[in-house]
């Protein structure tokens, strides 16, 4: 027997085990531990930097030190927030602000302290800002910028002032009209970006809303609320090749009908019918169980699938309706409006067409009618009978 050549396939569950403990489970706390690791990119920056200043001897190794350790500190500090879960206590989980001060703070003390090549710090500090836009707003993108100016502003004063070999006011001018320029630039950019997400959310809201609108307006009808007769077919599918492949989900139809509901029109007018139809529509569904299906199937026509059940038992929530509608008014300003219905009971059987099984409901509604309305009339044709064999269920 040769042994099969087996594929190096990278562990993907170990990977993502390590992924969820460096990071979160949480996938938005994932995303701003990562986003907080990433910015932590132009703090190594910094440290490159004064590393390379030392070697060149512009910078006192004895100035570097605590600097580089402040650096690796902030670092550990916002991880340890953002990983312990802290960060969700307050109303920016994310700590943009806090996070970009922080990194402007110590961006400005190592442009303090790198001597002759402090010009090339100045460079990160629109990294850092740039970093924000993605999570702040205007007004918070415009305090980081100002933040920023006025703390450069006095370090450039400052050293200007004890170390004007390295920090000649002439270049401190030039450095500060650059920051001038450039961090207003950067805000702008800030709120061109937050009102485009604003954008995006109120269009995605809109869409969600539409979508749901839409899905209404294909499945249900517009004056009872219940489903319409399209999405009632595609239910009805759905339990068929459920039966089919279970063998014993088995559900029965019944096709109700309102009982001379012309007249309720013609006496009252179209209101009322239309009233009638919303409160009966309301009964039926509340005696009905919760995981009977109903739908309106035309005017005032109504068609129950009833699971997992037989015809006798589907029957009892029919009855339940009929008494709802005996004991109480169906609308309390004509108390002696009567409202009765009819209705045609089946049993789905194997594998038949559904229309078929709807034209015994029918066949049986048909009778009930005939035979003097309010009562439901039960179609038990099983399976090799030919003639159905029905049964008034209810005789009034
Ligand atoms: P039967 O007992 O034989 O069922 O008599 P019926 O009067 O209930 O039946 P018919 O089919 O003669 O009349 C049904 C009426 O239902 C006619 C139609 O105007 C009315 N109808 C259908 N849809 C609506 C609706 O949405 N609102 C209202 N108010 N009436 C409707
Ligand atoms: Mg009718
Ligand atoms: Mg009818």
């Amino acid at each position: 027997m040769s042994l099969a050549w087996q594929p190096f396939l990278p562990d993907v569950t170990m990977y993502q085990r390590l992924k969820e403990f460096v990071l979160s489970k949480d996938r938005k706390q994932q995303v701003r531990i990562s986003r907080s690791l990433t910015a932590a990119y132009v703090f190594l920056a910094c440290i490159g930097l004064q590393v390379y200043a030392c070697e060149s001897g512009f910078m006192d190794p004895a100035q570097a030190w605590p600097l580089s350790l402040v650096i690796l500190a902030n670092i550990l500090f916002w991880y340890v927030v953002l990983r312990s879960g802290l960060n969700l206590r307050f109303s920016d989980p994310a700590l943009t602000l806090p996070q970009v001060a922080a990194a402007l703070t110590i961006i400005v003390g190592a442009y303090s302290v790198t001597g002759r090549i402090h010009g090339s710090v100045m460079m990160l500090l629109a990294l850092v800002q740039v970093f924000g836009i993605f999570n702040m707003n205007l007004r918070d993108s415009r305090m980081a910028g100002a933040y920023t100016l006025a703390l450069m502003g006095a370090a450039m004063i400052y050293k200007t002032a004890t170390d004007p070999a390295n920090y000649p006011y002439q270049v401190e001018i030039a450095h500060f009209i650059l920051i001038a320029a450039i961090l207003p630039t950067i805000s702008t950019l800030a709120a061109q970006l937050s009102d485009m997400r604003a954008r995006l959310q109120a269009q995605k809201n809109e869409l969600a809303h539409a979508l749901t609108r839409i899905q209404i307006l294909a499945t249900r009808d517009e004056l009872t609320g219940l489903y319409n007769r399209r999405h009632m077919r595609e239910v009805m599918a759905q339990h068929q090749k459920r039966l089919a492949r279970s063998g014993y989900h088995r559900f029965c139809l019944a096709l109700v009908d309102l009982d001379h509901f012309k007249r309720i029109n013609d006496t009252h007018g179209h209101g009322i019918g239309d009233e009638v139809l919303k409160r009966f529509a309301a009964i039926l569904q509340s005696a009905l169980r919760e995981t009977d299906v109903l739908a309106r199937w035309g005017g005032e026509e109504f068609l129950v699938l009833m699971n997992d059940t037989t015809p006798e038992q589907a029957n009892m929530g029919l009855e339940r309706a009929r008494a709802a509608l005996a004991n109480a008014p169906l609308i309390p300003s004509l108390p002696d409006l009567e409202v009765s219905f009819s209705a045609g009971l089946t049993a789905y059987l194997d594998i038949e067409p559904l229309d078929v099984c709807i034209e015994r409901a029918d066949r049986a509604l048909y009778d009930a009618k005939r035979q003097g309305r309010h009562r439901t009339i039960i179609d038990l044709k099983g399976p090799g009978t030919d003639a159905p064999h029905k049964e008034a269920a209810t005789a009034h």
